[in-house]
């Protein structure tokens, strides 16, 4: 694998990695620093990891969160700027054979170069640490991430205009699980919730043991709650268009706007178009995803085994159902129908899973 010749000579006379490895008194071994970050193995992501420990610091390292991708170059937020950052040889080897070793998201140490204009300055990606909570996304055989280290997955639906749809809720909540994102189950416009209609909804998730928010973007209830759980976190915000987002996201910043629609390209310099999804940070700490063009989270990396594991309340059932294999839709004595009969399950929880099985494809 080339990634790994280019790791066995060292790259570069001053290479810290080497230091850091040799300060450890370990060697350590390109496999065991390989994160798996997902179940099914065609979407393995693997990025290069270290020590978390800013001890192992070079002096001149600094710490940041990719914000954007522009072709070869990342923009690297460090809490006091955003620095244009090309990638280190190494790691760029694998960004050629499309692993994405850098992505929107990643937690990165970088160093700048220490001459030249301060304005014109570029830094150099040295090393990414390792992800957890992705947004993904397939493109023919290949899974990709789009966003990495994202929290929270913000699922959004609203009391009225549009109405409620606990089967949309219920795609969201599989995505969000499968990409290791927690989710947090948002009803908005609760303004409009005349016969409570809504609120039971959120009741049924409540009970199962989800976090969720009733807000109104108008009234402002529930827009401190929100904040809360976005100050500090990444979080993707998702959800039917017309809910409220962009509305509800412009009461919590004024001013703050997701490129929801189409692709919009955003000239930099003159020279770069970002047309993938960036990061926007918010004035009180955390990031909100942007993913323009991108409108709701794609399903297609799921393997159709792996549905029941992310019904939370199916998952105690499975064990006695007769059949070792049983897909929880034909078969007889299936615990999980038991359970739906005796009330267990929420039957609409239950059509749900079966109709996502049912649309998915084969294991993949
Ligand atoms: P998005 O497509 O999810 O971004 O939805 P928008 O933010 O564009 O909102 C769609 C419509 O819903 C707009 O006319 C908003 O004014 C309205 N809206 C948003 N939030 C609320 C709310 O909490 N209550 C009510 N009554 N209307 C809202
Ligand atoms: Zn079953």
């Amino acid at each position: 694998m080339a990634f790994r010749q280019n790791r066995a000579k060292p790259a570069r006379k001053k290479d810290w990695t080497e230091e850091a490895r040799q300060a450890e008194g370990r060697e350590v071994d390109a496999e065991q620093s390989e994160n798996i970050a997902a179940k099914g193995s065609l979407s393995r992501q693997r990025t290069v990891t270290v020590p978390d420990d800013p001890n192992m610091l070079p002096p001149g390292l600094r710490r940041g969160t990719v914000v954007a991708m522009r072709g070869l170059y990342a923009d690297v937020d460090d809490g006091e700027r955003v620095w244009p950052c090309t990638i280190r040889r190494v790691l760029r080897t694998r960004l050629i054979e499309e692993r994405h070793p850098v992505t929107v998201g990643d937690r990165i140490g970088f160093q700048v170069e220490s001459s030249g204009d301060a304005e014109a300055r570029e830094g150099v990606i040295e090393f990414v640490e390792a992800r957890c909570g992705e947004l993904r996304r397939r493109t023919g055989q290949r899974v990709h991430t789009i966003v990495a280290n994202v929290d929270y997955a913000i699922i959004v639906s609203s009391a009225a205009q549009p109405k409620p749809k606990p089967h949309l809720i219920d795609r969201y909540l599989v995505a969000a699980h499968a990409g290791d994102m927690t989710p947090i189950i948002c009803m908005n416009k609760v303004d409009l919730d005349h016969d409570h209609g809504a609120v039971a909804i959120l009741d049924r998730y409540v009970r199962l043991g989800y976090v969720t928010l009733a807000t109104s973007a108008v009234t402002g209830e529930g827009i401190d709650a929100l904040r809360d759980v976005l100050k500090g976190r990444a979080s993707v915000i998702v959800g039917q268009s017309g809910v409220g987002k962009s509305t509800m996201l412009n009461v919590v910043q004024p001013g703050l706007r997701l490129r929801t629609g189409d692709i919009m390209e955003h000239v930099n310099k003159g020279k770069h178009i970002t047309t993938t999804a960036t990061l926007i940070r918010l004035e009180m700490g955390g990031y909100v995803v942007d993913t323009p063009g991108i409108r709701s989270f794609d399903l297609s990396t799921i393997a159709r085994s792996e549905y029941e594991m992310y019904f939370t309340e199916l998952a105690e059932h499975v064990p006695h159902c007769k059949f070792p294999d049983c897909t929880h839709t034909h078969e007889d004595r299936c615990a999980i129908k038991r359970a739906v009969e005796s009330g267990d399950i929420h039957p609409e929880r239950y059509e749900s899973y079966v109709r996502l099985f049912e649309e998915s494809g084969e294991p993949i």
